[in-house]
């Protein structure tokens, strides 16, 4: 079971997806490694609700939810390629066929609109809700397809960035004004960075 609490620094879930394998702090970490890690990181990452999360664990078995957790890196590793890829530019038209996997996840997605109360008050009676079937343990792939699908056609790929730390791996979306965003946090690579240059001035003081 994963205790390593979900990294969520990246501006975007979709990129918060590909940042469920890290190195923190030394060690790699794996948020993914079976069922329970990619359950708890959905409801970290707020992608499905809590209560959907409890019924899918008492749903499904342990054996059916780990494949899932499986399909899920492999989606990740997919997905990284082309964020690597194409980063750092705006997407083209023509890179759509390269999405050809995400799209056929999409498809197998069985969600529909209803009308609902609304929950919010002081806008009207009712809100367009969108239902998820949960019918099967691949569905909590659904929600995770639909950020990446989101990502792929709201940001600017120009701003995709990944950390300049030494053997940092995680990605953000650089929304400074100034777009001079270097870290994943400062807490973490930026902090290390600053010393080690520290450590080289002095040294080169002497
Ligand atoms: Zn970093």
């Amino acid at each position: 079971m994963q205790q390593t609490p979900a990294m969520l620094i990246a501006g975007d879930p979709a990129l918060d997806f590909l940042n469920t394998v890290a190195t923190p702090i030394d060690v790699p970490v794996e948020w993914l490694d079976d069922g329970e890690g990619l359950l708890t990181w959905l409801g970290q990452a707020e992608l499905v609700p809590a209560a959907l999360l409890k019924r899918m664990r008492s749903q499904w078995s342990a054996g059916e939810l780990d494949k899932v957790a499986e399909q899920a890196r492999s989606l990740r590793e997919w997905f990284r390629a082309f964020v690597e890829k194409h980063r750092g530019r705006p997407l083209a038209r023509d890179d759509l066929k390269k999405l050809e996997r995400l799209n056929r996840l999409l498809e197998r997605d069985d969600s529909f609109s209803q009308v609902a109360t609304a929950t919010s008050s002081g806008s009207g009676a009712f809100e367009l809700r969108v239902i998820r079937q949960w019918r099967s343990p691949e569905a909590l792939l659904f929600p995770v397809a639909e950020a990446l699908a989101r990502f792929v056609c709201s940001e600017d790929f120009s701003y995709v960035k990944a950390c300049e730390g030494l053997r940092c791996t995680l990605f953000f979306m650089d929304k400074t004004r100034s777009r001079a965003r270097r870290w994943c946090s400062m807490a973490m690579c930026g902090n290390r960075a600053k010393q080690t240059a520290h450590r080289r001035r002095l040294r080169a003081d002497r």
